[in-house]
């Protein structure tokens, strides 16, 4: 009877706000039902095909529609329900609620239904990890008006629970090593001792270093590292006020600032993007005058100076823990190697580059606009950001391919282009 008990029950971790979430269904200012593809799993594909009701599976075959997308096992048939006006799914009744739901049960939902705003990973069959996404508006808040850290919580759950919900494949497995990687990088961003800014740049530098070792010695090499950087907080919490003020170093500047260039025009080519979104972003181009083509302009570089220092000494103290719990968060739930996955480095770029979006549109708000130093609009900033880029795998894709098409390093092209977003404003400690 035990056995059997202990069988059906699974481990869990999970960060500590999970059981206070609940969707706020008919109040949703922005329903996840609304704006983007939603995918339909294979399986979910197949239990409609096979199912008895006419009237659902003739409803069911108006309203999907298939398409090709090319992945790293070639091409695949991906199937999405068909959005109406306004990019509104078609099972979106008036009232809020899920004609799919409505008409038969819950169960019936995708995967994708099924789960949102949740993440949920079953590793190695062994484990599970859960988290939140902060797309969602009711999550944004829970997540991002919270002051205190995130803190991870281990508990058991029946394995039941997590039917049907598992983003992992089957056959996904974990490298278990690479957890202790995660949880460093989250150790660096909660030392609350240094400013925020350079907490990221500590965690970048760590996570290019740390994430590629392999090969027989690398848990000695990776917990080597780990002392270096144990000891390098150390003495940057001892010099902190270096670490605030930043150098500054117009090189720094125009590589920042190209870098946000590039991400952003990249980011307007596409012709689906959120008019809102899409006019923040011209804004920001226009506000640091910004062009496709001619260099950058020392009227550029001055402009985003001054905003930087404003962001450093009225948005940062404010609003840091706000920042570092968004963080927190994306690390736990996209930072993690798998044994047969993409290159290690493909999220933690994805992360940056959603973060530097997001720190760009705020820095250059605040002389524009009063609210910018609203809390309210502050989280609608991050979720929407999270909305259009986190969850929009081609623009990754197409980032990299136009960025970095046929570096022969792309990890090295990549990491590069992540010191310059962040605009490394190194303390100068010697490499034990
Ligand atoms: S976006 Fe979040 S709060 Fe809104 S309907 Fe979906 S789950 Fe509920």
């Amino acid at each position: 009877m035990r056995n059997k008990e202990e069988k059906t029950m699974l481990e869990v971790i999970e960060p500590d706000y999970m059981a206070e979430f609940s969707c706020i269904g008919l109040l949703c200012p922005d329903t996840c039902c609304r704006g983007w593809d939603i995918v339909i799993d294979e399986a979910t594909c197949e239990r409609y095909e096979k199912s008895h009701n006419a009237e659902f599976k003739a409803m069911i075959s108006r309203a999907i529609v298939h398409r090709k997308e090319e992945t790293d096992e070639g091409e695949k048939d991906i199937a999405c329900i068909r959005m109406g006006k306004g990019k509104r799914c078609l099972f979106l009744c008036n009232d809020g609620l899920c004609m799919i739901q409505r008409k038969t049960e819950e169960t019936n939902l995708s995967e994708t239904c099924r789960t949102y705003p949740r993440v949920i990973y079953i590793w190695n069959e062994e484990y599970a990890e859960r988290s939140l996404c902060v797309s969602c508006p009711a999550v944004a808040r829970l997540i991002l008006e919270r002051k205190e850290p995130l803190r991870f919580v281990t508990k058991k759950i029946a394995a039941s629970e997590l039917d049907g919900l598992r983003i992992t494949d089957k056959n996904q497995r974990l490298e278990t090593d690479c957890l202790p990687l995660r949880r460093f990088l989250i150790q660096v961003l909660q030392d609350r001792k240094l400013s925020l800014e350079r907490r990221i740049e500590l965690a970048n530098e760590f996570f290019w270093k740390a994430g590629g070792l392999s090969g027989h010695h690398a848990e000695k090499k990776f917990n080597h590292l780990v002392d270096f950087y144990q000891q390098k907080l150390k003495i940057a919490e001892t010099i902190r006020s270096q670490d605030v003020s930043a150098v500054i170093n117009n090189t720094l500047i125009v590589h920042q600032l190209d870098g946000i260039r590039q991400l952003f025009f990249q980011r307007l080519q596409n012709p689906e993007l959120r008019p809102s979104f899409r006019q923040q972003l011209k804004t920001v181009l226009s506000h640091w005058q910004l062009n496709e083509e001619s260099q950058i302009s020392q009227n550029s570089v001055q402009q985003y100076i001054e905003d930087k220092e404003f962001y450093r000494l009225f948005f940062l103290p404010q609003y840091s823990g706000l920042l570092e719990n968004y963080l927190v968060n994306e690390v736990f739930k996209n930072i993690f190697i798998t044994e047969e996955g993409a290159p290690f480095y493909v999220e933690w770029f994805r992360l940056l580059i959603q973060f530097v979006i997001v720190r760009a549109l705020l820095i250059s708000a605040l002389p524009e606009d009063p609210e910018a130093l609203v809390q309210e609009h502050i989280i609608e900033c991050i979720r929407q950001t999270s909305r259009v880029i986190g969850h929009d795998g081609l623009y990754l894709q197409q980032v990299m391919s136009q960025l970095f098409a046929n570096q022969l390093e792309e990890a090295a092209a990549l990491q590069d282009f992540c010191n310059r977003l962040l605009g490394g404003n190194n303390l100068e400690i010697k490499e034990i």
